[in-house]
């Protein structure tokens, strides 16, 4: 659920839309008519790995998902740790895979969570076994491969590019099936 910030996290004092100057001028905020407290809701940063094994790229189904939806591993930054070490924590909370080699991709905005995606590419070894919060993963051999029109998908066709292949995107009508849990990657074995 989508909480909503409305009391001073320093005296508990309510929040309300304030208008105060700032460096770019005037803005409204929430703030703490009490103590000058100001919610910035700034975005958070999440993790993705694009993950190689043997040299195809493993996409996986978070439970929470519909069906035949799979995408890259992701997960939140935590406090006193590096993004190259916290996207080789998620991958082996999740996945139980061993990050070898951590190469930045880029970052990319998700406006629509208020996210910041900080995505690498992960060489990885071991053996596969996910964590509940995962249904099930397909290896993909980088031909197969087709990207979303979304933050994580941009960093996909970003690192396709990187290893000389052109991205395949979703057409509009492939991208509303895929978030409907209607097609599914073609895996091949
Ligand atoms: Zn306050």
């Amino acid at each position: 659920m989508a909480y909503e910030m409305r009391f001073c996290p320093n005296c508990a004092g309510t929040l309300a839309p304030i208008a105060q100057m700032e460096d770019s001028g005037e803005k409204v905020r929430l703030r703490c008519a009490a103590c000058g407290w100001t919610h910035w809701n700034n975005p958070t940063p999440v993790l993705a790995a694009i993950v190689e094994v043997d040299g195809k790229v493993l996409l996986a189904r978070n439970a929470a998902w519909p069906p035949k939806m799979f995408a890259l591993i992701t997960g939140f930054m935590e406090a006193g740790e590096s993004p190259q070490e916290g996207v080789a924590r998620e991958l082996k909370e999740e996945t139980n895979l061993d990050a070898r080699t951590v190469t930045l991709v880029g970052t990319y905005e998700f406006l629509r969570m208020n996210q910041v995606i900080i995505a690498f590419h992960v060489q990885a070894s071991g053996t596969v076994r996910l964590s509940p919060e995962l249904l099930e993963y397909r290896m993909m051999e980088l031909q197969d491969l087709k990207c979303w029109p979304a933050g994580t998908g941009y960093a996909l066709a970003d690192w396709l590019r990187s290893r000389g292949r052109e991205p395949v995107f979703f057409t509009a009508q492939e991208h509303q099936e895929w978030r409907h849990g209607l097609v599914q990657p073609k895996e091949t074995s």
